[in-house]
């Protein structure tokens, strides 16, 4: 029963995090920006509504947004856990997930905060573009990317913080440091690995 949310800016690490995560606690990862992708690269009707918007490092609109992770959490695999990466990302999403939630009498049991300096984490993001492909990490683009971050989806984590949920972690430096970080933080709040993943 892990519900957990990963939060942060434009290349703080959150999907290679999110993976140690979902490994551990066994708990599937739902990432919109990897569903928007997948869909892109399947040409599948969605994907060819929302390339150019991820192109452009816009967000998609909240009905589409809400719409897909509503959908994915009816899934199997995630009636007892998930990690949401990169969703909610607007307080209209954050309200929708609530709901969602809601109904099912769930809610989130922490949000995982990784804080990183917006321009520490530029160079890395051009790194990836090379890597990955990626058509949206472009300078301008994830200097816009940042800013959106900013406006948009930096005011989530006062409301989570309110709800007592956010685990603030530095997310400068090593995988492995960040991710030790990430499980002292959570056993700190009484929320253990699983036996198998401590041995
Ligand atoms: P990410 O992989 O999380 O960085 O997402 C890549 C891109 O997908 C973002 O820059 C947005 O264009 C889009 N996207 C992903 N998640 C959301 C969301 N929750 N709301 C709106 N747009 C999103």
């Amino acid at each position: 029963m892990t519900r957990f949310l990963i939060v942060g800016p434009p290349g703080a690490g959150k999907g290679t995090q999110s993976a140690r995560l979902t490994d551990t606690f066994g708990i599937p990862a739902i990432a919109t920006g990897d569903i928007f992708r997948a869909n892109i690269k399947n040409q599948t009707e969605l994907g060819q509504q929302v390339k150019a918007i991820i192109d452009a490092g816009d967000y998609v609109p909240d009905s589409l947004t809400n719409d897909l992770v509503a959908h994915r959490l009816l899934e199997e695999d995630a009636v007892d856990g998930f990690l949401l990466d990169g969703y909610p990302r607007t307080l209209d999403q954050l309200g929708f997930l609530d709901g969602v939630l809601a109904k099912s009498d769930t809610a989130l049991d922490a949000v995982i905060q990784l804080v990183v300096d917006p321009n520490e984490v530029v160079s890395r993001l051009l790194k990836r573009a090379h890597e990955e492909g990626r058509t949206d990490d472009t300078e301008d683009t994830i200097r816009h990317r940042q800013s959106l971050y900013k406006r948009e989806t930096a005011p989530l984590i006062a409301v989570y913080k309110d709800r007592g949920l956010v685990i603030e972690i530095d997310a400068l430096g090593e995988v492995d440091e960040v991710a030790s970080r990430i499980a002292a933080a959570l056993a700190d709040r009484g929320i253990a690995l699983p036996d198998a993943a401590t041995k």
